[in-house]
């Protein structure tokens, strides 16, 4: 584990599903109906109350699926949390499809519902670099700079751990950001 930031951004790496915090992050598709990768293992995790919600969701606020960017709220069910905040990243085409700005979003806007709802303790997963794509360490640096500015200007959440699914994984987060900018 990795702890910088006056303690309030950690990196880990293990089983999101497992964790002790207030909210998880999912990394979700627009469907909102489950998935694989992490999608898949929230679900597995938390239960059919989770589908539920996102059913409920689909139904009254986002009928065509949760746009690339965006982000919503549901309880997690069996999870050790309080609630899932569903993203959904980019698909990874090159770069030249406003990737970048649209992870950026998924980061911001799960940050700011997380801030809204009152979230102290929120974990991440690496947004989009499973089956969507998105090359490791530009994601890296653009998950620390948008988490690191909202830290910043907001008081919640109080602490936000990044988790990764193997420890090369976190090493590599952790050769791609710049350490010399840490403090808040
Ligand atoms: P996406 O479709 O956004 O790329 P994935 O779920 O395929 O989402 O992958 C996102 C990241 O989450 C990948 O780096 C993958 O290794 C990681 N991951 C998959 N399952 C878990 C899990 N249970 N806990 C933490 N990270 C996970």
């Amino acid at each position: 584990m990795d702890n910088f930031c006056s303690g309030r951004l950690k990196t880990v790496f293990g089983d999101i599903t497992c964790l002790e915090v207030d909210a998880v992050v999912n990394a979700a598709n627009s469907s909102l109906l489950g998935g694989g990768g992490v999608d898949g293992a929230i679900h597995r995790a938390g239960g059919p109350n989770i589908l539920a919600e996102c059913r409920d969701i689909r139904a009254h606020r986002y009928p065509d699926g949760l746009p690339p960017g965006k982000a919503v709220l549901t309880t997690a069910g069996d999870m050790p949390s309080d609630y899932i905040i569903h993203t959904v990243g980019p698909i990874w085409h090159g770069g030249k499809t406003n990737e970048r700005e649209v992870l950026a979003s998924a980061y911001q806007n799960s940050l700011n519902l997380a801030s809204e709802t009152g979230i102290k303790k929120l974990a991440f997963p690496a947004i989009s670099t499973g089956i969507y794509g998105f090359p490791k360490k530009i994601a890296a640096t653009i998950a620390y700079e948008t988490i690191i500015e909202h830290l910043k200007k907001n008081s919640l959440p109080r602490e936000v751990t990044l988790v990764f699914f193997s420890e090369h994984d976190e090493q590599s987060f952790l050769s791609a950001v710049d350490k010399s900018r840490l403090s808040v």
